[in-house]
Protein backbone atom coordinates (compact mmCIF):
# COMPACT_ATOMS: atom_id res chain seq x y z
CA UNK A 1 0.00 0.00 0.00
CA UNK A 2 1.34 3.40 -0.98
CA UNK A 3 2.32 5.96 1.59
CA UNK A 4 4.06 9.05 0.98
CA UNK A 5 4.83 12.83 0.91
CA UNK A 6 5.90 14.79 -2.53
CA UNK A 7 6.86 18.21 -2.49
CA UNK A 8 7.26 19.41 -5.80
CA UNK A 9 10.34 22.12 -6.79
CA UNK A 10 9.46 24.94 -8.24
CA UNK A 11 11.31 25.94 -11.38
CA UNK A 12 10.76 26.38 -15.14
CA UNK A 13 12.97 23.78 -16.85
CA UNK A 14 13.47 24.89 -20.77
CA UNK A 15 15.27 21.86 -22.96
CA UNK A 16 16.92 21.36 -26.13
CA UNK A 17 19.39 21.52 -28.97
CA UNK A 18 19.88 25.03 -29.25
CA UNK A 19 17.77 26.62 -26.19
CA UNK A 20 20.33 28.73 -25.13
CA UNK A 21 18.89 31.15 -27.71
CA UNK A 22 16.29 31.37 -25.22
CA UNK A 23 18.46 32.74 -22.81
CA UNK A 24 17.57 36.31 -22.84
CA UNK A 25 13.86 35.44 -23.09
CA UNK A 26 14.76 33.82 -19.80
CA UNK A 27 16.01 36.51 -17.96
CA UNK A 28 13.18 39.41 -19.22
CA UNK A 29 10.65 37.08 -17.80
CA UNK A 30 12.10 36.83 -14.33
CA UNK A 31 12.07 40.91 -14.71
CA UNK A 32 16.10 40.78 -14.15
CA UNK A 33 18.38 43.44 -15.59
CA UNK A 34 21.64 43.02 -14.93
CA UNK A 35 22.73 39.12 -14.11
CA UNK A 36 26.28 38.26 -13.74
CA UNK A 37 27.48 34.92 -15.62
CA UNK A 38 29.61 32.74 -13.37
CA UNK A 39 31.90 30.29 -14.84
CA UNK A 40 35.46 27.94 -14.32
CA UNK A 41 38.16 29.82 -15.50
CA UNK A 42 38.07 26.51 -17.99
CA UNK A 43 34.85 27.71 -19.53
CA UNK A 44 35.55 31.56 -19.94
CA UNK A 45 34.88 31.83 -23.69
CA UNK A 46 31.99 30.33 -22.97
CA UNK A 47 30.64 32.58 -20.40
CA UNK A 48 32.06 35.59 -22.40
CA UNK A 49 30.16 34.33 -25.23
CA UNK A 50 26.93 34.08 -23.14
CA UNK A 51 27.56 37.53 -21.61
CA UNK A 52 27.77 39.30 -25.44
CA UNK A 53 24.79 37.25 -26.45
CA UNK A 54 22.90 39.02 -23.00
CA UNK A 55 24.26 42.20 -23.80
CA UNK A 56 22.74 45.13 -21.88
CA UNK A 57 21.22 42.68 -19.70
CA UNK A 58 24.72 41.34 -18.40
CA UNK A 59 26.50 42.45 -15.45
CA UNK A 60 29.69 40.99 -17.11
CA UNK A 61 31.62 37.87 -16.45
CA UNK A 62 33.07 36.02 -13.11
CA UNK A 63 35.20 32.56 -14.31
CA UNK A 64 36.21 31.92 -11.07
CA UNK A 65 34.26 28.82 -10.24
CA UNK A 66 36.15 25.96 -8.00
CA UNK A 67 35.62 22.31 -6.92
CA UNK A 68 33.88 22.16 -3.43
CA UNK A 69 33.48 25.99 -3.59
CA UNK A 70 36.31 27.23 -1.34
CA UNK A 71 35.05 30.32 1.22
CA UNK A 72 37.30 32.77 -0.19
CA UNK A 73 35.94 31.95 -3.77
CA UNK A 74 32.37 32.43 -2.46
CA UNK A 75 33.49 35.73 -0.43
CA UNK A 76 35.04 37.11 -3.75
CA UNK A 77 32.08 35.84 -5.74
CA UNK A 78 29.61 37.94 -3.85
CA UNK A 79 31.98 41.20 -3.96
CA UNK A 80 32.18 40.87 -7.50
CA UNK A 81 28.73 40.73 -7.64
CA UNK A 82 27.69 43.51 -5.44
CA UNK A 83 29.99 45.75 -7.57
CA UNK A 84 28.48 44.52 -10.34
CA UNK A 85 25.15 45.11 -8.76
CA UNK A 86 23.41 42.32 -10.40
CA UNK A 87 20.61 41.45 -9.72
CA UNK A 88 20.27 37.58 -10.45
CA UNK A 89 22.98 34.97 -11.80
CA UNK A 90 23.65 32.90 -14.66
CA UNK A 91 25.65 29.76 -13.94
CA UNK A 92 26.99 28.40 -16.73
CA UNK A 93 28.93 25.07 -16.15
CA UNK A 94 28.85 22.05 -13.92
CA UNK A 95 28.11 21.67 -10.53
CA UNK A 96 31.03 24.01 -9.32
CA UNK A 97 29.49 26.76 -11.23
CA UNK A 98 26.02 25.86 -10.24
CA UNK A 99 27.55 26.11 -7.13
CA UNK A 100 28.86 29.24 -6.87
CA UNK A 101 26.05 30.72 -8.29
CA UNK A 102 24.45 29.13 -5.04
CA UNK A 103 27.13 30.88 -2.71
CA UNK A 104 26.16 33.93 -3.62
CA UNK A 105 22.18 33.27 -3.65
CA UNK A 106 22.52 31.62 -0.11
CA UNK A 107 24.04 35.59 0.80
CA UNK A 108 21.85 37.53 -1.47
CA UNK A 109 18.55 35.59 -2.42
CA UNK A 110 18.80 36.70 -5.95
CA UNK A 111 17.53 33.83 -8.74
CA UNK A 112 20.11 32.00 -10.31
CA UNK A 113 19.63 30.72 -13.96
CA UNK A 114 21.95 27.10 -14.53
CA UNK A 115 22.65 26.34 -17.26
CA UNK A 116 24.24 23.11 -17.19
CA UNK A 117 27.29 21.26 -19.28
CA UNK A 118 27.39 18.47 -17.31
CA UNK A 119 25.43 15.36 -15.59
CA UNK A 120 26.08 16.63 -11.80
CA UNK A 121 23.16 17.47 -10.96
CA UNK A 122 23.19 20.47 -8.77
CA UNK A 123 21.25 22.74 -10.92
CA UNK A 124 18.17 20.51 -9.65
CA UNK A 125 18.48 20.92 -6.09
CA UNK A 126 18.63 23.10 -2.80
CA UNK A 127 21.47 21.70 -1.74
CA UNK A 128 24.40 24.21 -1.17
CA UNK A 129 28.14 23.23 -0.55
CA UNK A 130 30.78 25.18 1.06
CA UNK A 131 34.65 24.55 2.01
CA UNK A 132 36.51 26.16 4.67
CA UNK A 133 39.43 24.91 6.39
CA UNK A 134 39.55 21.69 4.37
CA UNK A 135 35.98 20.41 5.70
CA UNK A 136 33.07 20.73 3.14
CA UNK A 137 29.74 21.88 4.79
CA UNK A 138 26.52 21.22 3.17
CA UNK A 139 22.96 22.70 3.75
CA UNK A 140 19.54 22.95 2.33
CA UNK A 141 17.95 26.07 1.38
CA UNK A 142 15.03 26.92 -0.75
CA UNK A 143 16.74 30.43 -1.68
CA UNK A 144 19.24 28.57 -3.37
CA UNK A 145 17.37 26.34 -5.95
CA UNK A 146 17.74 28.10 -9.39
CA UNK A 147 15.01 29.48 -10.37
CA UNK A 148 14.94 28.18 -13.83
CA UNK A 149 17.09 25.65 -15.65
CA UNK A 150 18.73 25.85 -19.52
CA UNK A 151 19.56 22.40 -20.81
CA UNK A 152 21.21 22.86 -23.95
CA UNK A 153 22.78 19.26 -24.92
CA UNK A 154 25.08 21.36 -27.96
CA UNK A 155 26.74 22.54 -24.62
CA UNK A 156 27.54 19.56 -23.53
CA UNK A 157 29.50 18.03 -26.99
CA UNK A 158 32.71 19.55 -25.87
CA UNK A 159 32.51 17.33 -22.45
CA UNK A 160 35.39 15.20 -22.68
CA UNK A 161 34.57 11.39 -23.36
CA UNK A 162 35.90 10.36 -19.82
CA UNK A 163 33.83 12.68 -17.85
CA UNK A 164 31.02 12.28 -19.70
CA UNK A 165 31.05 8.67 -18.83
CA UNK A 166 31.83 9.52 -14.70
CA UNK A 167 29.31 12.31 -14.73
CA UNK A 168 26.92 10.00 -16.15
CA UNK A 169 27.05 7.19 -13.61
CA UNK A 170 27.25 10.30 -10.74
CA UNK A 171 23.56 11.09 -12.16
CA UNK A 172 22.73 7.72 -11.94
CA UNK A 173 24.10 7.62 -8.25
CA UNK A 174 21.43 9.96 -7.14
CA UNK A 175 18.65 7.85 -8.92
CA UNK A 176 19.99 4.83 -7.27
CA UNK A 177 20.07 6.27 -3.61
CA UNK A 178 16.28 8.00 -4.29
CA UNK A 179 15.08 4.63 -5.09
CA UNK A 180 15.89 3.37 -1.38
CA UNK A 181 15.35 7.19 -0.13
CA UNK A 182 13.04 7.25 3.23
CA UNK A 183 11.47 10.17 1.69
CA UNK A 184 11.01 8.66 -2.30
CA UNK A 185 7.45 8.53 -3.77
CA UNK A 186 6.42 7.24 -7.01
CA UNK A 187 6.74 9.53 -9.09
CA UNK A 188 10.48 10.56 -7.86
CA UNK A 189 11.13 6.08 -8.68
CA UNK A 190 9.30 7.13 -12.16
CA UNK A 191 11.87 9.83 -12.52
CA UNK A 192 15.08 7.49 -11.35
CA UNK A 193 14.22 4.36 -13.69
CA UNK A 194 13.61 6.58 -16.69
CA UNK A 195 16.67 8.59 -16.14
CA UNK A 196 18.68 5.78 -15.42
CA UNK A 197 17.48 4.00 -18.53
CA UNK A 198 18.23 7.10 -20.52
CA UNK A 199 21.87 7.90 -19.55
CA UNK A 200 22.86 3.52 -19.64
CA UNK A 201 21.89 3.95 -22.98
CA UNK A 202 23.17 7.03 -24.05
CA UNK A 203 26.84 6.82 -22.52
CA UNK A 204 28.23 4.15 -24.93
CA UNK A 205 27.12 5.85 -28.14
CA UNK A 206 28.35 9.15 -26.87
CA UNK A 207 31.87 7.23 -26.30
CA UNK A 208 31.59 6.25 -29.99
CA UNK A 209 31.16 9.28 -31.05
CA UNK A 210 30.98 12.81 -28.70
CA UNK A 211 29.31 14.84 -31.02
CA UNK A 212 26.23 12.82 -30.81
CA UNK A 213 24.13 15.35 -30.43
CA UNK A 214 20.82 12.59 -30.50
CA UNK A 215 22.95 10.91 -27.60
CA UNK A 216 23.74 13.74 -25.80
CA UNK A 217 20.16 15.31 -25.36
CA UNK A 218 18.99 11.73 -24.02
CA UNK A 219 21.97 11.97 -21.73
CA UNK A 220 20.77 15.43 -20.80
CA UNK A 221 17.22 14.43 -20.33
CA UNK A 222 18.50 11.82 -18.17
CA UNK A 223 20.90 13.74 -15.94
CA UNK A 224 17.67 16.12 -15.92
CA UNK A 225 15.97 13.61 -14.25
CA UNK A 226 18.40 12.37 -11.71
CA UNK A 227 19.09 15.61 -10.71
CA UNK A 228 15.57 16.18 -10.21
CA UNK A 229 15.50 12.90 -7.67
CA UNK A 230 18.90 14.02 -5.80
CA UNK A 231 16.80 17.10 -5.08
CA UNK A 232 13.84 15.56 -3.56
CA UNK A 233 15.32 13.08 -1.64
CA UNK A 234 17.58 12.36 1.37
CA UNK A 235 20.91 10.43 0.01
CA UNK A 236 22.02 7.58 2.07
CA UNK A 237 25.45 5.43 2.33
CA UNK A 238 26.79 5.97 -0.93
CA UNK A 239 26.74 10.23 -1.16
CA UNK A 240 27.95 9.87 2.54
CA UNK A 241 30.69 7.86 1.45
CA UNK A 242 31.51 10.09 -1.87
CA UNK A 243 31.15 13.03 0.54
CA UNK A 244 34.07 11.78 3.21
CA UNK A 245 36.49 10.58 -0.05
CA UNK A 246 35.83 14.08 -1.92
CA UNK A 247 35.79 16.63 0.95
CA UNK A 248 38.45 14.56 3.37
CA UNK A 249 40.50 12.92 0.88
CA UNK A 250 40.32 15.25 -2.21
CA UNK A 251 39.56 12.51 -4.35
CA UNK A 252 37.54 13.60 -7.86
CA UNK A 253 34.07 13.76 -7.60
CA UNK A 254 32.64 11.91 -10.66
CA UNK A 255 35.34 9.48 -10.69
CA UNK A 256 34.94 8.77 -7.04
CA UNK A 257 30.72 7.92 -7.54
CA UNK A 258 31.42 6.16 -10.53
CA UNK A 259 33.71 3.65 -8.37
CA UNK A 260 31.99 3.69 -5.04
CA UNK A 261 28.64 3.15 -6.83
CA UNK A 262 28.47 -0.91 -7.96
CA UNK A 263 30.05 -1.72 -3.78
CA UNK A 264 27.06 0.84 -2.62
CA UNK A 265 24.63 -0.88 -4.45
CA UNK A 266 25.92 -4.37 -3.80
CA UNK A 267 25.70 -3.27 0.31
CA UNK A 268 22.70 -2.27 0.11
CA UNK A 269 20.63 -4.53 -3.10
CA UNK A 270 19.07 -7.29 -0.53
CA UNK A 271 17.40 -4.33 1.92
CA UNK A 272 15.84 -2.39 -1.19
CA UNK A 273 13.99 -5.28 -3.26
CA UNK A 274 12.03 -2.48 -5.34
CA UNK A 275 14.73 -0.46 -5.93
CA UNK A 276 16.62 -3.55 -7.40
CA UNK A 277 13.53 -4.46 -9.43
CA UNK A 278 13.06 -0.89 -10.82
CA UNK A 279 16.85 -0.74 -11.38
CA UNK A 280 16.91 -4.39 -13.19
CA UNK A 281 13.90 -2.80 -15.60
CA UNK A 282 16.55 0.31 -16.49
CA UNK A 283 19.31 -2.21 -16.46
CA UNK A 284 17.80 -5.24 -18.18
CA UNK A 285 20.14 -6.68 -15.95
CA UNK A 286 19.63 -9.77 -13.43
CA UNK A 287 22.33 -7.68 -10.86
CA UNK A 288 22.56 -3.94 -11.80
CA UNK A 289 25.44 -3.64 -9.36
CA UNK A 290 27.58 -5.83 -11.21
CA UNK A 291 25.97 -4.44 -14.47
CA UNK A 292 27.28 -0.78 -13.68
CA UNK A 293 31.10 -1.82 -12.71
CA UNK A 294 30.83 -4.07 -15.94
CA UNK A 295 29.59 -0.88 -17.98
CA UNK A 296 31.68 1.73 -16.78
CA UNK A 297 35.11 -0.39 -17.03
CA UNK A 298 34.00 -1.18 -20.76
CA UNK A 299 33.95 2.82 -21.04
CA UNK A 300 37.06 3.89 -19.60
CA UNK A 301 35.84 4.82 -16.10
CA UNK A 302 38.35 4.45 -13.40
CA UNK A 303 38.66 0.72 -12.12
CA UNK A 304 39.63 1.54 -8.10
CA UNK A 305 39.71 4.35 -5.64
CA UNK A 306 43.59 3.63 -5.25
CA UNK A 307 43.44 4.29 -9.10
CA UNK A 308 42.28 7.68 -8.06
CA UNK A 309 44.93 8.21 -4.86
CA UNK A 310 43.10 6.45 -2.09
CA UNK A 311 45.50 4.98 0.29
CA UNK A 312 44.72 1.01 2.18
CA UNK A 313 46.14 3.85 5.69
CA UNK A 314 42.60 5.80 4.86
CA UNK A 315 40.14 3.30 5.28
CA UNK A 316 40.49 3.90 9.52
CA UNK A 317 39.35 7.64 8.62
CA UNK A 318 36.61 6.59 6.47
CA UNK A 319 34.81 4.07 8.66
CA UNK A 320 35.42 6.57 11.75
CA UNK A 321 33.43 9.31 9.64
CA UNK A 322 30.99 6.88 7.20
CA UNK A 323 29.85 5.46 10.78
CA UNK A 324 30.06 8.72 13.18
CA UNK A 325 26.10 10.43 13.09
CA UNK A 326 23.92 8.26 11.88
CA UNK A 327 21.81 8.33 8.77
CA UNK A 328 18.95 6.58 6.80
CA UNK A 329 20.22 3.59 4.68
CA UNK A 330 18.25 0.64 3.87
CA UNK A 331 20.83 -1.45 5.64
CA UNK A 332 22.66 -0.84 9.23
CA UNK A 333 25.66 0.67 8.41
CA UNK A 334 28.21 -0.80 10.22
CA UNK A 335 32.10 -0.19 11.10
CA UNK A 336 32.85 -3.52 9.57
CA UNK A 337 30.30 -3.39 6.62
CA UNK A 338 32.16 -0.24 5.48
CA UNK A 339 35.59 -1.21 5.96
CA UNK A 340 34.77 -4.35 3.92
CA UNK A 341 32.64 -2.49 1.06
CA UNK A 342 35.75 0.51 1.22
CA UNK A 343 38.60 -2.11 0.83
CA UNK A 344 37.04 -3.65 -1.80
CA UNK A 345 36.71 -0.64 -3.74
CA UNK A 346 40.02 0.23 -2.99
CA UNK A 347 41.52 -2.45 -5.14
CA UNK A 348 38.47 -2.46 -7.74
CA UNK A 349 37.41 -6.30 -6.26
CA UNK A 350 34.55 -7.90 -8.37
CA UNK A 351 31.24 -6.85 -7.08
P1 LIG B 1 32.85 20.62 -12.44
O1 LIG B 1 31.74 21.57 -12.46
O2 LIG B 1 33.92 20.81 -11.41
O3 LIG B 1 33.52 20.55 -13.89
C1 LIG B 1 34.76 19.87 -14.07
C2 LIG B 1 35.56 20.55 -15.18
O4 LIG B 1 34.91 20.29 -16.43
C3 LIG B 1 35.62 22.06 -15.02
O5 LIG B 1 36.89 22.52 -15.40
C4 LIG B 1 34.59 22.55 -16.00
O6 LIG B 1 34.84 23.85 -16.47
C5 LIG B 1 34.72 21.52 -17.10
N1 LIG B 1 33.51 21.38 -17.91
C6 LIG B 1 32.23 21.36 -17.50
N2 LIG B 1 31.41 21.21 -18.53
C7 LIG B 1 32.17 21.14 -19.64
C8 LIG B 1 31.88 20.98 -21.01
N3 LIG B 1 30.65 20.82 -21.48
N4 LIG B 1 32.92 20.97 -21.87
C9 LIG B 1 34.20 21.06 -21.43
N5 LIG B 1 34.53 21.20 -20.14
C10 LIG B 1 33.52 21.25 -19.25
O7 LIG B 1 32.34 19.09 -12.28
P2 LIG B 1 30.92 18.48 -11.85
O8 LIG B 1 31.18 17.03 -11.68
O9 LIG B 1 29.85 18.92 -12.77
O10 LIG B 1 30.61 19.15 -10.45
C11 LIG B 1 31.27 18.71 -9.27
C12 LIG B 1 30.93 19.63 -8.11
O11 LIG B 1 29.53 19.82 -8.03
C13 LIG B 1 31.38 19.07 -6.77
O12 LIG B 1 31.87 20.12 -5.97
C14 LIG B 1 30.09 18.51 -6.19
O13 LIG B 1 30.11 18.44 -4.79
C15 LIG B 1 29.08 19.51 -6.71
N6 LIG B 1 27.71 18.97 -6.80
C16 LIG B 1 26.76 19.52 -6.00
C17 LIG B 1 25.44 19.07 -6.04
C18 LIG B 1 24.39 19.71 -5.20
O14 LIG B 1 23.23 19.34 -5.26
N7 LIG B 1 24.73 20.72 -4.42
C19 LIG B 1 25.09 18.01 -6.91
C20 LIG B 1 26.10 17.46 -7.72
C21 LIG B 1 27.41 17.95 -7.66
Amino acid sequence: MKDFQYQALPMRVRFGAGSLASLNDEVVSLGLKRVLVLATPFQADMAERVSQQLGELSAGVHAEAEMHVPIESAHKAREVAAAAQADGYVAVGGGSTTGLGKAIALEFGQPIIAVPTTYAGSEMTPVWGLTADGEKKTGRDSKVLPTSVIYDPELTVSLPVKMSVTSGFNAIAHAVEALYAPDGSPIISLMAEEGTRALLEAMPKIVEDPSNIEARSDALYGAWLCGATLGATTMSLHHKLCHTLGGTFNLPHAETHTVVLPYALAYNAQHAPQAIAALQRATGADNPAAHFRKLSLSLGAPASLAELGLKESDIDKIVEIATRNPYANPREVTPEGIRELVTAALHGDDV
